[in-house]
């Protein structure tokens, strides 16, 4: 789905934000998650992938989550998006457990444009982006030519079967829920 709603200037551009969840109506809080992104006054909503239901990239016995990615322009540095990203997560009640354990709603920043980020608290492009299937597939939904180190497609072919990732039809982000 494009969207393109607030005209004026934002700072930086070809932003894409992992969204998931695994606890609770998972859908809901992709939905609810995504809102309180783009109400925020520094925030361009341009794009929302489809919805994908995702087995956990865990060792961890979880559900499987709903992913998808979302792109966006900003109006802020790169740690300033961490952190207002970090206070949504908190809002909606995520209680930072086990890494890689289940979560009401998980915000990773995997693509800031072309900028690279090497900090304690930020990576960009994320660490892991490369290595999971459901954060490259509704990325190149939205941008089919990204590139990493190489075209983000071509990562996909090195990613294991245990993976699995499929497209809901049924569920679909609308301003209007
Ligand atoms: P997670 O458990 O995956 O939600 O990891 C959360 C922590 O990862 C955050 O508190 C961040 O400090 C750190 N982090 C490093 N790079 C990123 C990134 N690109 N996007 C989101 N969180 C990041």
């Amino acid at each position: 789905m494009i969207l393109l709603r607030k005209p004026g200037q934002f700072v930086d551009r070809k932003i894409f934000i992992g969204v998931g969840s695994n606890m609770g109506q998972s859908d809901k809080n992709c939905i609810m998650a995504i809102k309180m992104i783009s109400g925020d006054f520094r925030v361009n909503l341009r794009s929302v992938s489809s919805f994908y239901t995702t087995s956990p990239v865990s060792n961890i016995e979880q559900g499987d989550f709903i992913n998808c990615a979302i792109e966006i322009d900003w109006n802020g540095t790169p740690m300033e998006l961490l952190q207002f990203l970090n206070g949504i997560e908190a809002s909606m009640g995520r209680v930072r457990g086990k890494k890689n354990g289940p979560r009401i709603i998980d915000l990773d920043i995997l693509l800031y444009g072309s900028k690279i980020v090497n900090e304690d608290m930020l990576t960009i492009p994320h660490k892991e982006l490369h290595r999971r299937k459901f954060a490259i597939l509704p990325c190149l939904e939205i941008e089919p030519d990204l590139v990493l180190t190489k075209p983000l497609a071509s990562f996909l072919s090195e990613i294991g079967d245990d993976q699995k990732v499929t497209r809901l039809e049924h569920i679909a982000f609308s301003e209007d829920d």
